[in-house]
């Protein structure tokens, strides 16, 4: 997916640009696991494009000089992003940080597109044509408050975006690895590697915010490996910012079709494990618990069986993730995770016949009857799969809230005996039906 990242100044209007865009999609995939993510990093789509969009006001961090964060918003988005907004405002007119920041996007060679922002009203928008002193080329009036002129700036946006959106082959299966620092992620990809044939290839390889490094494993399966533990290592202010490298493990997870979890067997599960698997569980995709350093423990006879049921209690969100105990170090168990990713990939692509759900929601219903709220009971009419990746099902039902989290979960367990969803969220969406 194309990202776009916006650039500018303070109280130009980048929040609510930056919501006008993503709001404008249309999704029935609403949020479910309740991660809080900050608005830093969203996905938007306009004239059937999709893309990623970037508020790298966000990212900044707000004890830096003015000029220091405009000039590090600006890195980030020539990093990142394939085209870039800059936003100014037509109340202030040119100012000095525009005009620092204008050359530094031009040099970067990047298709930069400049809205003006705050021209509410014609008079206002025939002041446009001041900026182009910034040299940016056409300044694109538009208004935030009033939505005016947003649909221009897309037009032009997507005019830049690449033709070649897909770097692989469908069959290649792509993954990343997460997890907070030191957990051995890095040494994870590294060991992988080393055990299988790596294919070099000029056509894709390295991308600008991560490696990507594609194998073959011995059964003829092909493999890539996005890697972003090691970008974190270059020294910029504003890589070793916390919100940064939530928004590289971001870009990661969304490229992937499997995210790896990674816990540290030596210093067991912490707050943080929770909230970076947060981010793979809202996108979405499938996901495995790899548990590293499994050397470092000393075992007794139920050792590893006593660590599943603390992870599957810490990680109750994830309970559809399986666990897989390896170590970087020794390699021990290390040829199980492509067979697992393999595995885990295939059951994501699952499509149930309408007939066959019906009979399992049917059945669920017969032994756990339908929760009932002030005196009115759940109806479920009716059962259908509308989409994979992740498996999503619509139940049309008397009145969406009636049901509850509980029984949608009660649901979804029913599922997941009946049909192998290992690795894999699902979705469960009530409509009322008219
Ligand atoms: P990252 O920050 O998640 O990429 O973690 P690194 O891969 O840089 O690893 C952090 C440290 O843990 C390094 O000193 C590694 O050598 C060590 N390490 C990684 N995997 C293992 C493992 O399976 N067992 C042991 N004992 N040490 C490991």
């Amino acid at each position: 997916k194309p990202a776009v990242a916006i650039v500018g100044r303070p109280n130009v209007g980048k929040s609510t640009i930056f919501n006008r865009i993503v709001g404008e999609r249309i999704s029935i995939v609403e949020d479910t696991s309740g991660v809080t993510r900050d608005r830093i990093y969203a996905d938007a789509e306009w004239l059937g494009r999709e893309f990623s969009l970037i508020d790298t006001g966000g990212i900044t961090m707000e004890d830096e000089p003015l000029n220091e964060q405009i000039r590090q918003q600006a890195q980030i988005a020539i990093e990142e992003a394939d085209v870039i907004i800059m936003m100014t405002s037509i109340k202030e007119g040119v100012t000095q940080e525009d005009e620092q920041v204008a050359p530094i996007l031009f040099k970067s060679g990047k298709p930069v597109i400049l809205a003006v922002n705050k021209a509410d009203n014609p008079e206002l928008r025939a002041d446009t044509y001041e900026f182009y002193s910034l040299g940016l080329g056409e300044p694109y009036p538009i208004s935030g408050a009033h939505g005016l002129g947003l649909g221009d700036v897309l037009d032009e946006v997507i005019k830049h975006f690449p033709e070649h959106e897909e770097e692989y082959d469908e069959s290649t299966i792509k993954f990343s690895i997460i997890g907070r620092p030191n957990v051995g992620k890095s040494s994870l990809v590294n060991a992988i590697i080393g055990e299988e044939r790596v294919i070099v290839s000029n056509i894709a390889g390295t991308t600008r915010e991560a490696v990507d490094t594609r194998f073959e494993t011995a059964n003829g399966r092909e493999f890539v490996v996005i890697d972003t533990a090691g970008m974190r290592k270059k020294g910029k202010v504003y890589e070793n910012t916390e919100k940064y490298s939530v928004l590289r493990a971001l870009r990661a997870i969304e490229r992937s079709d499997v995210v790896l979890c990674v816990i540290n067997a030596e210093e067991g599960i912490r707050e943080q494990d929770k909230r970076v698997f947060g981010y793979a569980q809202e996108a979405g995709k499938r996901i495995i618990i790899v548990v590293n350093k499994w050397d470092t423990v000393e075992k007794e006879t139920n050792t590893m069986k006593e660590f599943e049921l603390e992870v599957r209690e810490q990680f109750q969100y994830l309970s559809y993730a399986p666990i897989v105990f390896v170590s970087a170090l020794t390699k021990k168990r290390l040829h199980l995770l492509p067979e697992k990713i393999e595995e885990v990939y295939m059951n994501q692509n699952l499509r149930i016949q309408s007939s066959i759900l019906n009979d399992v929601v049917m059945d669920a219903v017969a032994t756990n009857p339908t929760p009932t709220d002030k005196g009115r009971r759940l109806k479920i009419f009716y059962t259908t799969q509308v989409s994979v990746s992740p498996p999503t099902f619509i139940i049309f039902v008397n009145d969406p809230e009636l049901l509850h989290f509980s029984y949608a979960r009660f649901l979804e367990n029913r599922f997941r005996d009946t049909f192998n969803f290992e690795g894999t969220p699902i979705r469960i969406i009530p409509r009322q039906r008219k």
